[in-house]
């Protein structure tokens, strides 16, 4: 059975201040049970202390981002190196913020995973489809595209040291979430696309939800059999509503 994996992006909110209150209190409140891993993706300039605070836990670290370079004349750019050196085990990748926002391309978002993995840092890929693609029945194909970029940059056995995350960008910071079918169907769909080049593999890559979940909708979403765990933005920022995911997971292990 996959373990479920409950992720915290922050993005770009607290203090130093917030961020040690908010490790204190998922360190402190970490649900009883197997099952599930607990991971925080604060700021950048918070890893170092959250780094010294999840030491002695079982909580990972992650970045929000990565650059797709090794080193070198690239300003405000951090190298996969860098956050391992800091500790970091994940890193998240093409979220859609960064998609549409900062103009990120399928192929950049693809050069940042190799970077990551290259580095020895697991990379959440995102992936997702807008209200319009949505609507236009464009889903399944605006996500084969993103992934697509990857398979084909990165082969599927990479897969074996990655996980994805499927946001519907309708879904994000807007209060509406997939219904736990509606996620399901994408997430087998993802699963689906990975066994047409390796099953064994397939099976294995944890698929996690994002786009609004919180303690009251996690445990339908969380009994799905494709759902592997959530990427949470506005509920990791308090501790007993990421608290509250976690042990949702951990019921529903
Ligand atoms: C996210 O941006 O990764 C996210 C899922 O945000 P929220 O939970 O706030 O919708």
């Amino acid at each position: 059975m996959r373990e479920f994996l409950i992720a915290g992006n922050w993005k770009m909110n607290g203090s130093s201040a917030a961020s040690d209150t908010l490790v204190s209190g998922i360190v402190d409140g970490i649900p009883e049970g197997g099952g599930f891993r607990l991971l925080v993706c604060p700021p950048f300039p918070y890893l170092a202390s959250v780094a010294i605070q999840v030491s002695s836990s079982a909580i990972s670290l992650g970045a929000q981002n990565v650059s797709e370079h090794k080193a070198g004349a690239f300003t405000g750019e951090t190298a996969a190196s860098m956050l391992k050196e800091l500790g970091c085990g994940y890193v998240i990748v093409g979220h859609s913020e960064r998609r549409a926002i900062f103009g990120e391309t399928s192929e950049q978002v693809a050069a940042k995973y190799i970077a990551a993995q290259a580095a020895g840092i697991v990379p959440i890929l995102c992936v997702g489809e807008t209200l319009e693609e949505r609507e236009a029945s464009a889903t399944e194909d605006i996500i084969d595209g993103q992934l697509d970029a990857v398979l084909d940059a990165a082969g599927v056995d990479s897969f074996a040291s990655a996980v994805i995350a499927y946001e519907p960008v309708w879904a994000i910071g807007t209060g509406m979430t997939a219904t736990p079918e509606q996620a399901q169907d994408v997430h087998r769909h993802i699963r689906v696309r990975l066994a047409e080049q390796n099953a064994e593999l397939a099976d294995t890559v944890q698929i996690l939800y994002g786009g609004s979940m919180k303690g009251e909708n996690a445990p339908g979403l969380l009994s799905m059999p494709d759902i592997d765990g959530g990427l949470i933005g506005g509920a990791s920022l308090k501790a007993d509503d990421f608290l509250a995911i976690a042990a949702a997971a951990a019921a529903a292990h």
